[in-house]
């Protein structure tokens, strides 16, 4: 018996990318089954992301049209990564392999054949790496490059350059279902899972239609919750910092009390305003950092659901 697929896509504003992108999943998932290497009641999910254009409207359209399409609604925009984890924890138990992807098709649906071939060798979770950034802006290239090096620094383990393009077993899945967190960051969870793991290359292309919805504001705020939500060394760099002002400050009173016994007090009045300025700064940035930990500690504490349907396709057909 072979597998049932089911492939995952978060979909934000994405009129003008879906009917070409699953015009070539719906090829893909045909020429899979023909060949029987997935079962025939493999499926495309659509996660529609609180989209605000025709969007859902394409994707109902769809899974009239083909009952391989289907189609999970968010009450509003989510943000990518809750709306992959929608979409992963509403197929997990209708699935035995999930492989997500974005709508764009930027990342090559040819290393599909790949991923399930690792996955045959026994590998839960498959990561579908770009062999390169060719397609990518310099700044795009550069600034992403640059973010997974400083996260290696700070002790996070990420796979270098790969995204969210990735193969989980029905086993997997049931382990990400345990992290419960709200700050969701899958690249920096997945890989603490387990379980035998492969990558499989691909070349990156350009999005073929639309623009990114990743503008340089989300990513920041995306490439921030990566670093507060796996590493607590910015707080040690910090804690590291106010010893070693701790220790200049001691050799500051020895010297202030030495000259004060050789008499030259009059001056000084440079060093003590610089040294006012410089403690106030750098208490004000150990303040921030705290403030950021604190935050997450907030939001988790809250338990929020992640996400709400308001309606799932896939329910439907079973009533
Ligand atoms: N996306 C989403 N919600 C958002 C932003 C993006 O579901 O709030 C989806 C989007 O539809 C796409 C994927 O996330 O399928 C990746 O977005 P995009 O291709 O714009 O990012 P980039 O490739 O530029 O990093
Ligand atoms: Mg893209």
């Amino acid at each position: 018996m072979s597998e049932k697929l089911y492939i995952v896509v978060p979909c934000y504003n994405e009129e003008e990318v879906l009917p070409e992108t699953s015009k070539k999943l719906k090829e893909k998932l045909e020429s899979l089954i023909e060949r029987d290497l997935i079962s025939p009641e493999s499926k495309i999910v659509f996660v529609n992301d609180g989209s605000k254009d025709r969007t859902w409207p394409i994707i109902v359209e769809l899974h009239k049209s083909d009952p391989h399409f289907s189609g999970i609604c968010l009450t509003r925009n989510r943000g990518h990564q809750n709306a992959l984890m929608a979409g992963l924890m509403e197929c997990r138990n209708r699935a035995d392999i999930i492989i997500s992807m974005d709508a764009d098709l930027q990342d090559d649906i040819g290393a599909v054949d790949q991923m399930l071939e690792e996955y045959r060798k026994g590998n839960d979770i498959v990561y579908g790496v770009r062999s390169s950034r060719k397609t990518d802006t310099f700044f795009k290239r550069f600034t992403a490059e640059s973010y997974y090096k400083v996260m290696r620094m700070l002790g996070v383990e990420l796979v270098f350059n790969h995204a969210d393009y990735r193969l989980l077993s029905r086993r997997a899945l049931d382990g990400l279902a345990e992290y419960k967190e709200v700050n969701l960051f899958l690249r920096g969870i997945v890989p603490q899972i387990g379980y035998d793991t492969a990558i499989v290359t691909y070349e990156r292309k350009e999005r073929f239609a639309g623009e990114s919805k990743y503008p340089l504001k989300k990513m920041l705020s995306f490439a921030l919750d990566g670093i507060t939500s796996f590493s607590v060394k910015p707080m040690k760099i910090i804690i590291n910092i106010g010893i070693l002002v701790f220790l200049v400050s001691i050799i500051m009173m020895i010297y202030t009390l030495h000259a004060k016994i050789v008499g030259r007090t009059v001056s000084g009045w440079t060093s003590l305003m610089v040294s006012i300025w410089m403690i106030g700064g750098i208490q004000l940035l150990c303040l921030g950092v705290i403030g950021e930990y604190i935050g997450k500690i907030y939001s988790e504490s809250k338990h929020r659901p992640r996400y709400l349907i308001k309606e799932n396709l896939e329910d439907e057909e079973e009533q």
